[in-house]
């Protein structure tokens, strides 16, 4: 098995191997914070697996990224000791793309450059951006645990094949080797390389490091120079950033780190970095994300903060700590009551688990409420995004219903636009004299919405009715029930009671109707016999001569469509 083997890329790894060469090239220096970012994330792995197998650290105890470059052979080299990778790791971490919804993913994609770019970087590409500045990788890895017979190198040319080989190597951990193209050259350079490093890898908690300046030549004999081992210096900070105050930290450091954690080109849109000490101890760095990862709605997707107890990381994709309507967010958690073998399961019993969850939870709804408040063109690009998740809320979360009734965004007869920038707060702030109820109608889209011959005596009153049109919306406004005391009434069912909004003169009118119609109602009502429950006159519509109205207790189309997509 030591024998050289050829293997073929997945699919789906091959196109985004040739996309991630083409699409990002405009940006070529970040293939640097990724694969320093995977190195450091190999050393927070290899600690978390010490902590019940401390053999692994022997005697490399000090966990650090180095950073080596040789301008004559045109290469750049970024290894780690942290751990490693076995045989079949490799075929399966840089040959498969082993995230689900991938394939749909691709058929996303355009073949428009920038279009694909920018799904690209909502993807999340890391290793494979070494092949924007390198026509060839290597990658001599070596698992922690395993003999110096078990090493491993890769070799991939950028093209449709990489090969793997068992080799003897000696330390610990994986080296990366970039043979850099002609017109990537520029990066095998000292200064060039510090500051792609300061600029992106700071926060990196571990050293990132690169050989010392040569110092100008002293009295030191030649003899001794040579003697002497080549010394390495930290280039980073190497502190975890939120373990250090937030009036230190720059908003770029905050950027760069909420990269390194999300797998996110862009930058976030705010975040909310707190320190609570006292019945619980603990650290959160909380991020909204700038857009909508493109699996938002996969109920399978990766969700949740990357988790580190005493500043060891413990796990990615700690879901136990924000409910599922807020699963856009990012971010970091650092317990200091959690013990340090934390797994999933016992997060799940363990009572510091609820009450960091439902401070989170706050957190997290009083940062969008501030955000609101301050910014409204910002707060209308994050409900834009997420809007949809979070009218998920009032369902899921019953104890914070109120808070976030006050995020939630409408379109309404107000503007007659299908933009939803209406707040509940503004709807009551509008509602007419004696108007008790807050109105809606629900529809598949806006245009039926819009032209609902139910809204006709709402728009001829001037009374404002919320439209609508998202699939979440029946099931949400079932959960929401009323707000600031005013119940949610939907105008398509049954008796319509405008409340005193109803004048006199309009009492009056509906009881000639009523009047004048009877006989007609009566006709209507035998030939519809069986098909309908019951006919009344009315004066809810101008312009239409009939409707169908469900009565008070009955499901509405939509949430009736939904049961009978499931089957019911
Ligand atoms: P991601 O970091 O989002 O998981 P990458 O494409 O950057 O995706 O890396 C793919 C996988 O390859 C990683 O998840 C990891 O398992 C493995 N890997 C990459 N670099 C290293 C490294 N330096 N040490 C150990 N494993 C690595
Ligand atoms: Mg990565």
């Amino acid at each position: 098995e030591a024998q050289k083997e050829s293997h073929g890329f997945q699919t789906e790894a091959k196109q985004l191997l040739h996309l991630m060469i083409h699409s990002l090239y405009s940006n070529k220096e970040i293939f640097l914070r990724e694969l320093v970012s995977n190195a450091s994330d190999a050393a927070d792995k290899l600690r978390f697996e010490s902590l019940s197998n401390p053999e692994l650290l022997s005697d490399d105890t000090d966990l650090r990224i180095r950073i080596e470059f040789d301008q004559e052979e045109g290469t750049l080299t970024i290894s780690d000791n942290g751990i490693g990778m076995s045989r079949d790791e490799v075929i399966e971490n840089l040959g498969t793309i082993a995230r689900s919804g991938t394939s749909a993913f691709m058929q996303q994609l355009t073949g428009d450059q920038q279009k694909d770019a920018h799904l690209i970087g909502q993807f999340g590409v890391g290793f494979y951006s070494a092949f924007i500045v390198a026509d060839k990788v290597g990658v001599f890895t070596r698992r922690a645990g395993l003999n110096a017979d078990q090493g491993v190198y890769w070799e991939c040319h950028g093209e449709a094949e990489y090969s793997v080989e068992t080799v003897e190597w000696a330390q610990r951990g994986t080296r990366v080797v970039l043979h850099l193209k002609d017109e990537a050259k520029e990066f095998a350079d000292s200064w060039r390389l510090r500051s792609i490093i300061k600029k992106y890898s700071d926060h990196i908690a571990i050293p990132v490091e690169m050989l010392k300046e040569e110092a100008p030549a002293t009295e030191e004999g030649e003899e001794q120079k040579e003697e002497k081992a080549p010394e390495f210096e930290a280039v980073n900070a190497a502190q975890a950033l939120w373990t250090r105050p937030r009036s230190e930290v720059k908003s770029e450091e905050y950027k760069e780190f909420y990269k390194h954690i999300s797998h996110d080109f862009d930058d976030p849109l705010i975040w909310s970095h707190n320190r609570v000490e006292g019945k619980q101890d603990y650290t959160s760095l909380l991020y909204i994300p700038a857009r909508a990862p493109f699996d938002l709605y996969q109920r399978d997707a990766a969700r949740g903060l990357k988790l580190y107890v005493q500043r060891t990381f413990i796990m990615d994709d700690a879901e136990q700590f924000l409910p599922l309507y807020l699963r856009f967010v990012k971010g970091v958690l650092d317990s200091n009551d959690l013990p340090l073998n934390v797994s999933r399961e016992i997060l799940q019993q363990d009572r510091n688990t609820d009450a960091i969850k439902s401070a989170l939870t706050k957190r997290v709804l009083d940062m969008l409420d501030k955000l609101a408040k301050k910014d409204g063109d910002q707060y209308q690009k994050l409900w834009d995004l997420f809007g949809n998740v979070l009218k998920e809320g009032p369902a899921e979360d019953f104890s914070n219903k109120e808070k976030i009734a006050k995020l939630l965004r409408f379109a309404s007869t107000r503007a007659d636009t299908e933009k939803q920038d209406q707040s509940l707060e503004d709807y009551v702030g509008r509602m007419k004299d004696g108007q008790k109820a807050i109105y809606y109608v629900c529809a598949d889209n806006f245009a039926t919405a819009k032209s609902s011959p139910y809204l006709e005596v709402f728009r001829k009153k001037g009374i404002e009715v919320l439209l609508l049109t998202d699939q979440v919306d029946e099931w949400f406004v079932g959960h929401m029930n009323e707000f600031d005391g005013k119940q949610f009434q939907d105008v398509a069912k049954g008796a319509l009671d405008l409340g005193e909004a109803e004048s006199e003169e309009d009492k009056a009118e509906h009881e000639k109707v009523v009047q004048e119609s009877g006989a007609l109602v009566e006709r209507v009502q035998g030939v519809l016999d069986g098909s309908v429950e019951s006919v009344r006159a009315t004066t809810r519509l101008v312009d239409s001569p009939a409707c169908l109205v469900v009565s008070e207790q009955d499901m509405g189309p939509q949430m009736r469509r939904i049961l009978e997509q499931a089957g019911q």
